[in-house]
């Protein structure tokens, strides 16, 4: 019989108790182990021993990207130098690296949630995992490896690329899981394709880390593999790294491991609560991190709290998928809108393309209007772009709760980049300055 990775506590009340007995450790060890935490909570005029529920967490300072990199090369550390075991680096491109430190516990601990992770999409010890992500300074292989050793499932190190090599391990060694990024897994669906070998392999799951895939993707993805089941990890260096939650096999959200963390979703202007089921800002607090602990750590990644009890009937709370990044959000009429619903909205409409432009423009009557360029999907007929604009225009009114005019274009007329496009063109500031 193998040990459960899933959490001691049964009832929502002893995981809310468990959360505030981590949140008052928290607390007290950043308190007397950081000069920054203790000069924060100093000038929040806060102490430890001012957390005596979890609603006292709205008394704690906030903590940013940016005190990760002012405080380079060793931010947030909370213990001597002598109990750090590892240290893992985010893998930005500007600026400073976010660098976080990991004690031997912080360490066990993560192996344990992410042994948790594969216990909740269901594997066993029979199990071979075919680890396809990147080995490094970052966390992304080494916290799959970790994890997976943990719960007694076979780990095959094969980090990322090299797909001659990926589809020889899937045939010989009979790979039954495949984890990698999402465009990765697509290349790797075409190639078992391409190569005839569907009926040589043997996975039954694939589980995605960090990149959002769209449903369509993910179909095809599981037809061309022949899998039951593609799984959602999410993960940040700053929280440990990946697997910090999961979908489980009923895929109503990601469970997320409330007995490590707390989550807030705060609207990311007034850094309030948002009602349970809107879109936020994800704000985290560790419970049990003893490096670098986190505490209202802005991530800047949106998402809701799905506000039901998954089918399972798991304790663990959960969350959407990423919907984006909180700096894209914008205000139109007192409404927050975010770019990616606007991706969601239009990709449920057949006819209209990916590619889009927002254009918001102060007019003389002194309000603000929104409107859109939308490109016609590939091979549709222009003759009928008036019906796709009311088509989209109605979509906006009733999704967004907010009025816009759309523009329809040719397909390929907006600009591409292989980057991030520009999306959002905001003319109502200039105007004010004159
Ligand atoms: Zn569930």
């Amino acid at each position: 019989m193998t040990r459960s990775f899933m959490p001691e506590v049964a009832t929502e009340e002893a995981l809310q108790d468990l959360q505030l007995e981590g949140l008052k450790w928290t607390v007290t060890h950043a308190y007397g182990g950081s000069d920054f935490y203790r000069k924060r909570f100093d000038e929040a005029g806060v102490k430890p021993d001012d957390i005596r529920s979890l609603r006292d967490i709205k008394r704690l300072p906030f903590t940013t990207a940016k005190d990760l990199q002012e405080g380079y090369p060793f931010p947030l550390r909370s213990v001597p130098f002598t109990d750090i075991v590892r240290i893992h680096a985010s893998s930005g491109t500007t600026g400073k690296r976010k660098v976080l430190c990991y004690t031997q516990k912080d360490i066990d601990d993560w192996g344990d949630f992410f042994a948790r992770c594969y216990e909740m999409a269901g594997l066993s010890q029979e199990d071979r995992v075919q680890i396809a992500v990147g080995y490094g300074v970052w966390t992304a292989g080494v916290g799959f490896q970790l994890g997976c050793e943990k719960f007694g499932a076979m780990a095959i190190p094969a980090g990322p690329g090299n797909i001659d090599m990926q589809c020889m391990f899937l045939v010989d060694f009979q790979s039954t899981v495949l984890c990698c990024t999402a465009s990765m897994g697509l290349l790797m669906a075409e190639e078992v394709e391409k190569r005839n070998i569907k009926d040589k392999i043997n996975l039954k799951k694939v589980i995605f880390g960090s990149e959002r895939s769209s449903e369509a993707m993910r179909k095809r993805i599981k037809e061309l593999l022949g899998v039951e089941h593609i799984f959602d990890i999410p993960g940040m260096t700053e929280l440990y790294g990946p697997g910090t939650g999961l979908d489980c096999v009923y895929h109503e959200g990601i469970h997320y491991w409330a007995d490590y963390y707390i989550l807030e979703i705060l609207d990311p202007e007034t850094l309030e609560q948002v009602q349970d089921g809107d879109v936020g800002e994800m704000v985290v607090t560790t419970l049990r991190k003893e490096g670098s602990p986190l505490i209202r750590y802005r991530t800047r990644d949106l998402t809701r709290i799905i506000p039901k009890r998954c089918s399972c009937g798991s304790v663990l709370p959960m969350h959407d998928a990423l919907l984006g990044r909180s700096d894209d959000m914008f205000i139109i009429r007192g409404v927050n809108i975010y770019p990616s619903q606007v991706d969601t909205m239009l990709s449920n409409i057949p006819e209209a393309g990916s590619e889009y432009q927002i254009i918001l423009d102060r007019k003389e009557d002194g309000k603000d209007y929104m409107s859109l360029k939308v490109e016609r999907n590939k091979g549709q007929d222009p003759s009928r772009d008036g019906e796709l604009k009311r088509n989209i225009e109605d979509e906006i009114k009733k999704q967004i709760l907010v009025s816009g005019s759309v523009s329809i274009v040719d397909y390929g007329d907006l600009p591409r980049s292989d980057r991030k496009s520009k999306r959002v063109f905001d003319n109502r500031e200039k105007k004010q300055r004159g």
